[in-house]
């Protein structure tokens, strides 16, 4: 099988399972583990922050983010579609009662500061107390705007409030803007990175901040549990990813292009590729027989999941793989009634 639902499904290589069988490790509840040190020391000094917290996962990275800038009663800034937001399973609302207030997006994923303005309420009793802008880069695999981003954290901090960043592909923003993700992070005063997407670590996230925050996030971690024990073996697969898997999201980003030139080739309504994903529309009523052919032709995309199909390119799929999954389209539509 070809899959292409998202970098999520990456298989841990020969040399990230041996990382992971070498670490030292300890138990981390008790703050014992050298690896997990490692990687939240490495992290925390490559973006600048004084602090990190290895975490099961991005979910959990944000939710916990969430819960130490907003207390109960309090609301949030966000995208409509953002992963937080729309993807988490309503954690913030559910754990934290915190209040989301979504914000419709721009087409490239900013939250347009007229709008975020429009949405701060007056301090009332009427109101919810709205505390934090939270914006997510890459976002559908689109880069923020840098410039974007440094005015909507400037004016945040103009109006009181904290600003958190869902990094969880902050690597394959970096990558493909060639700006240091410790540039596209230095705005925010809290950001979560996932190991386990393009990175191709099997488990984890970390979140960075400062060490008050992130001592409050320790507190939470726990409290979700989310506190692990010999997590080094975990952690291993991190530091791995991070020393031999950031440069090389590169080739993804250039497999999507190949793949998004492919399949306009082939004559299917390609929307965008960003970084490594490929968005195509295809007509709903054609949508099971694409998963149908798909998976005869063992290639799997995300369908259903969003208002289009989405193919994500990663660690495990190469030149050939693209090949393939070009001329399994090209069928498809060949095929079309
Ligand atoms: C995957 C993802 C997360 C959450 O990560 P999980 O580890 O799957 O919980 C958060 N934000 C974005 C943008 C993501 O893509």
């Amino acid at each position: 099988m070809i899959d292409l639902r998202s970098d999520t499904v990456t298989r841990p290589t020969a040399a990230m399972r041996a990382a992971m069988a070498a670490a030292a490790v300890g138990d981390d509840v008790y703050g014992d583990d050298p690896t997990v040190h490692r990687l939240e020391e490495r992290l925390a000094g490559d973006l600048g922050f004084a602090a990190g917290l290895f975490m099961p996962s991005g979910t959990q990275a944000n939710l916990v983010a969430l819960l130490c800038h907003c207390q109960r009663g309090d609301e949030y800034l966000v995208g409509m579609e953002a992963h937080t937001y729309k993807y988490e399973g309503g954690g913030a609302a559910v754990l934290g009662s915190i209040q989301p207030q979504p914000i419709v997006p721009a087409a490239d994923g900013s939250l347009p500061l007229p709008a975020l303005a429009a949405a701060v309420k007056p301090d009332d009793p009427h109101f919810a107390r709205t505390r934090l802008l939270a914006l997510e880069n890459t976002w559908h695999g689109r880069v923020l705007p840098q410039d974007y981003v440094q005015d909507a954290a400037a004016w945040a901090r103009s109006v009181g409030l904290a600003v958190h960043l869902d990094g969880a592909r902050l690597f394959n923003a970096a990558v493909a803007s060639r700006v240091p993700a410790r540039t596209l992070a230095a705005p925010f005063d809290s950001v979560s990175v996932c190991l386990s997407k393009g990175l191709g670590a099997p488990v984890g996230s970390v979140l960075l901040g400062s060490a008050d925050l992130i001592a409050a996030a320790r507190r939470w971690r726990k409290m979700l549990g989310g506190g692990m024990r010999q997590s080094g073996l975990l952690a291993a697969a991190g530091l791995h990813a991070l020393d031999h898997h950031v440069e090389r999201l590169a080739e993804d980003h250039a497999r999507a292009q190949r793949l998004a030139a492919g399949l306009a080739d082939a004559g299917v309504a390609v929307l965008g590729h960003h970084t490594n994903m490929v968005f195509i529309d295809v007509p709903p009523a054609r949508l099971q027989a694409l998963a149908r052919h798909l998976e005869a032709g063992g290639v799997r995309a995300s369908i259903g999941y969003l208002p289009t199909v989405r193919l994500v390119t990663h660690l495990d799929v190469d030149d050939a793989a693209i090949d393939r999954v070009i001329e399994v389209v090209r069928a498809f539509q060949a095929a079309r009634p």
